[in-house]
């Protein structure tokens, strides 16, 4: 694409994305609690102020406010700006990735999900059924309306998302939850399994290196666990972004 017409739909798309990103700031913080996504409006967490709609706007408010509520001044979260912005990213990544296509569509409903998923499992070492359970459904339905991946790989790629961290929890006697087992499945129906292998290559290589990094700086002990399904998620987002060129690489370097 050249020309500044070029740059509108990316341009549309992180704004889209920072949207998306600010609901699932109120999904982070709100779905594990079990309270309503809809209601009531969002409020400091400090001093219960009602936050408007102006002071709302995903980045734009944070960097006016100085990162600060209005009423009480007290801290927000760097978090919130970092999972909008995270969000718009990705989004863009997509369609770079993508294109306008059927594909962006279901690349984005799986990229919402993954970083729903990674804030809620740093917060609370849980990954919720309540999105993993219906992503693993959306992604066989939409393999078999779409054929992408084909149905097949998307079932065997369910299967063996669920089936290889079913045996890491057999084997490690609960070092990892059914959370990842479910999340392995939802990954394994939207990527089919050549890319859900992939993904958890690119997760178990990531969560290594920074396992040990933390045991290096005595952040953590031996015995402390990790939890693994932000690596899982940014596995399952490397995958779906780059996956294709990775397993190409892969197979030509080594699988002569
Ligand atoms: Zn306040």
């Amino acid at each position: 694409m050249t020309g500044p017409g070029g740059l509108l739909a990316p341009v549309l798309l992180f704004v889209f994305g920072l949207f998306v990103g600010s609901f699932l700031n109120v999904v982070i913080a709100r779905l594990p609690a079990r309270r309503s996504i809809v209601t009531p409006r969002s409020a400091c967490l400090h001093c219960g102020a009602p936050i408007p709609w102006h002071d709302n706007v995903p980045l734009l408010s944070f960097a006016l406010l100085g990162g600060r509520c209005r009423h009480c001044r007290a801290r927000i979260s760097w978090r919130y700006p970092v999972v909008e912005a995270a969000t718009g990213c990705l989004f863009a990544l997509a369609l770079w990735r993508h294109g306008l296509s059927l594909d962006l569509a279901s690349a984005l409903f799986l990229l919402a999900a993954l970083v729903a998923v990674t804030g809620i499992d740093l917060d609370h070492q849980i990954i919720p059924d309540v999105i993993t359970l219906p992503g693993i459904a959306v992604g066989l339905a939409w393999s078999l309306a779409t054929g992408h991946p084909r149905w097949l790989d998307a079932i065997v790629g369910a299967a063996v998302g669920g089936g290889l961290f079913f045996l890491i929890i057999v084997a490690s006697g609960g070092g990892m939850g059914g959370g990842d087992m479910k999340l392995g499945a939802m990954l394994g129906a939207f990527l089919g399994w050549r890319l859900l292998l992939v993904g958890v290559m690119v997760s178990v290589l990531a969560g290594g290196v920074v396992a040990i990094a933390l045991l290096a700086l005595g952040r953590r002990g031996r015995k402390d666990a990790v939890p693994f399904g932000p690596f899982l998620a940014l596995g399952g987002a490397v995958a779906l972004l780059w996956g294709e060129g990775i397993l190409h690489w892969y197979l030509t370097a080594f699988a002569r």
